[in-house]
């Protein structure tokens, strides 16, 4: 898998305790909406046990030539801090990718319904950006469950994107997912194509909870971020 040399071009608060770096898009790094890449600091300031790369699923359309964005929650660890000081100081890192299958459907047949645990709209918000900037015509519905507002990652331009998009609906929940939410909205939920991201343990509940209602396994596509 190639690797490209690349810069910070500035890391910066998005939602509470939760951080976006952006990086300067390599000309030839292509990819598609919903991949991640691997993210290496070549030299971290705070020592870290796990190393000093971690992946991540891009935020950014691939629309955006510019840059390319990916955002996390900031958990303290020695990578993360070494990551959200570079926006002042070195800001080489090196991307490796991009990574994963975890895209848009090739066929449009079925509504699609995203599930997210807090940071895990990054893929989605890549996809839902895509779709809304060229009209490709997938109906998306998307359910972003958080602690509250203020940890709600990018809720201001989904929101904006609903009101402009029709075939983009979104549900804010805050809270954990439940069944009476998922029976309220999506009445029709057996018949449309699921993805589900977030730490292990939520996207395992909220996999139950599809199968519950009646969703089939092959009708669920699934992308932990393990780590958290
Ligand atoms: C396909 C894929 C896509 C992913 N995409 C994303 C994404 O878009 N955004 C995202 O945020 N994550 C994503 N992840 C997860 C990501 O790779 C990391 O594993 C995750 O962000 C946790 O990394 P970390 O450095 O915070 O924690 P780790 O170093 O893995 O540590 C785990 C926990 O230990 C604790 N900890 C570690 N070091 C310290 C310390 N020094 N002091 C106190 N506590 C500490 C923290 O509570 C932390 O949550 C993805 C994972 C996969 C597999």
């Amino acid at each position: 898998m190639a690797v490209y040399k690349t810069k910070v071009i500035c890391v910066s608060e998005i939602a509470k305790g939760t951080f976006e770096v952006r990086l300067k898009r390599p000309k030839d790094f292509f990819f598609e909406a919903g991949q991640y890449i691997q993210l290496k600091i070549p030299k971290l300031k705070y020592a870290d046990y796990k190393g000093n790369s971690r992946v991540f699923s891009l935020a950014s359309s691939p629309n955006e030539k510019n840059f390319l964005s990916v955002a996390f929650r900031n958990t303290q660890s020695g990578y993360k801090k070494t990551l959200i000081e570079m926006d002042k100081g070195k800001k080489e890192v090196l991307i490796e990718g991009p990574y994963g299958f975890f895209t848009l459907p090739k066929k449009k047949d079925k509504n699609l319904v995203f599930i997210a645990g807090g940071i895990g709209i990054t893929p989605f918000l890549s996809m839902i950006k895509l779709c809304h900037e060229s009209k490709n015509g997938y109906k998306i519905t998307l359910v972003y469950c958080n602690k509250d507002k203020e940890s709600s990652a990018y809720l201001e331009e989904l929101e904006k994107i609903a009101k402009e998009n029709k075939n983009f609906s979104l549900i804010c929940h805050f809270g954990r997912l439940n069944v009476d939410l998922i029976k309220k909205n999506l009445p029709n939920i057996k018949s449309d194509f699921c993805y589900i991201v977030g730490p292990p343990a939520m996207m395992d509940a909220a996999e139950q909870i599809l199968l519950s209602v009646g969703v089939e396994k092959d009708n669920i596509l699934k992308e932990g971020f393990v780590g958290y």
